[in-house]
């Protein structure tokens, strides 16, 4: 525990920060769920989901988390035997695929590894090769959450009409919507998958799966699908407990309904700007503190890096006692880094992760920032001068 009083920040990438208007948005008794005010209420969430998605096309509700909504997207498309491509950046992808394996899927994997981007060339060359077009859909993540690498989705949909293959491009956004740009019409994604618990800022227990119109007619082609993923009943309800393939997750939807407000007041573009200034403020001071001692972001690349989540490598010992000290003395939660190294080598500890999505602001920012010099400086660690000059120089450019 912290022995600094004052109120505890969660910078990990998820769940993120609730506003105290959302959280205060599910202090109540709960409502019929048979007629009413919630099923009125359950109808605006649509449009509004699908403002953030950037999709004319279908938004359906899960009662689940990340996982869930992996395996929902995959259930309505996949069948047992047939063939998806997954184009691997660190974490995340492998999770996915192994998905798509658990349902009987064939899974070609390309592993890009665990600093880089996908190279949408490869993709294209993987589904020239696929001369009988048993690739049914190409699966990859925007951003990925072990990394931090932010993928080009678009680059992606060029590589798949280059090839002239029919494969749906489907696009797992769970740590990017609401923070990273994310286009699904205009980028033509045709399944995109997030939840509540990053930029949406809701707690975690909602899944969402967007399909556009190709998708639906390649699910009207399924022999079958489960009754409980089966997103045509959840997009087309026709009583209203189909939304949810049951009871509705009440509580969860006045949360949702909070947050859907709150990024329509803001409005969606003016929040990609601020996770951006914010990712830049970070970058700077990250950048500025290496050029000093052992601190490297994961992706040198800017143009490749997430404005939700950064992942940092310090090495040993530093990387654990960084993350403890301010977890002690700064009231500041870390995330730690995730499958960056081979399972039981010790150099993973060597990496930590800042999330930066959904809730935040600049003085947060400066809060997280400020946080690390102060562990930098009691733990004596080596590093570069005039890292929060450097972030603050970036948020002043509003
Ligand atoms: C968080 C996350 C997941 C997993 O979500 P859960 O809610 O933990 O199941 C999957 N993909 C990405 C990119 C994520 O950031």
């Amino acid at each position: 525990m912290s022995d600094a009083g004052g109120r505890a920040y969660l910078a990990i990438p998820g769940p993120s920060v609730m506003p105290e208007r959302v959280l205060r948005a599910m202090h109540r008794s709960a409502p019929n769920i048979y007629e009413g005010a919630l099923h009125e209420m359950t109808h605006t969430l649509i449009p509004d989901l699908k403002y953030v998605a950037r999709t004319e096309g279908h938004a359906t509700i899960y009662i689940s988390n990340g996982h869930g909504a992996w395996e929902a997207a995959l259930a309505n498309v996949i069948a047992p035997g047939e063939s998806v491509l997954m184009p691997a950046t660190g974490r995340f992808g492998h999770g996915w695929a192994e998905m798509a394996e658990g349902l009987g899927a064939e899974v070609e994997l390309i592993d890009f590894g665990r600093a880089a981007p996908l190279d949408p060339n490869r993709v294209e060359e993987a589904l020239r090769a696929d001369k009988e077009g048993r690739i049914k859909a190409v699966i990859a993540t925007h951003v990925d959450t072990s990394s931090s690498v932010l993928n080009d989705m678009a680059g992606l949909r060029a590589a798949i009409d280059a090839a002239g293959h029919p494969a749906l491009l489907m696009a797992d956004c769970i740590a990017s919507m609401g923070c990273d740009r994310f286009e699904m019409d205009a980028w033509g994604v045709d399944v995109a998958v997030t939840a509540s618990q990053k930029g949406l800022m809701v707690p975690p227990g909602l899944g969402f799966v967007f399909f556009n119109d190709r998708a639906a007619e390649v699910r009207g082609r399924m022999e079958r699908v489960s009754r409980y993923w089966d997103w045509v009943p959840r997009a087309n309800p026709e009583i209203y407990y189909q939304y949810f393939g049951g009871t509705a997750p009440t509580h969860h939807l006045f949360a949702l309904r909070e947050a859907l407000d709150m990024i329509r007041e803001e409005g969606i573009e003016a929040i990609w700007a601020r996770h951006e200034r914010h990712a830049r403020a970070i970058w700077a001071a990250c950048e500025t503190w290496g050029e000093g001692g052992p601190l490297r972001l994961n992706i040198p690349e800017r143009a490749q890096r997430s404005r939700a989540v950064t992942s940092l490598r310090i090495g040993l010992p530093h990387g654990p006692r960084l993350r403890k000290w301010v977890e002690e003395h700064a009231g500041l939660t870390l995330g730690i880094g995730l499958g960056m190294s081979e399972e039981g080598d010790e150099r993973g500890q060597g990496f930590f992760r800042l999330g930066h999505m959904g809730h935040v602001n600049a003085q947060m920012i400066m809060g997280l920032l400020g946080g690390i010099e102060a562990a930098f400086q009691a733990l004596e660690i080596p590093r570069g001068r005039g890292a929060l000059e450097a972030a603050a120089a970036e948020l002043a450019q509003v």
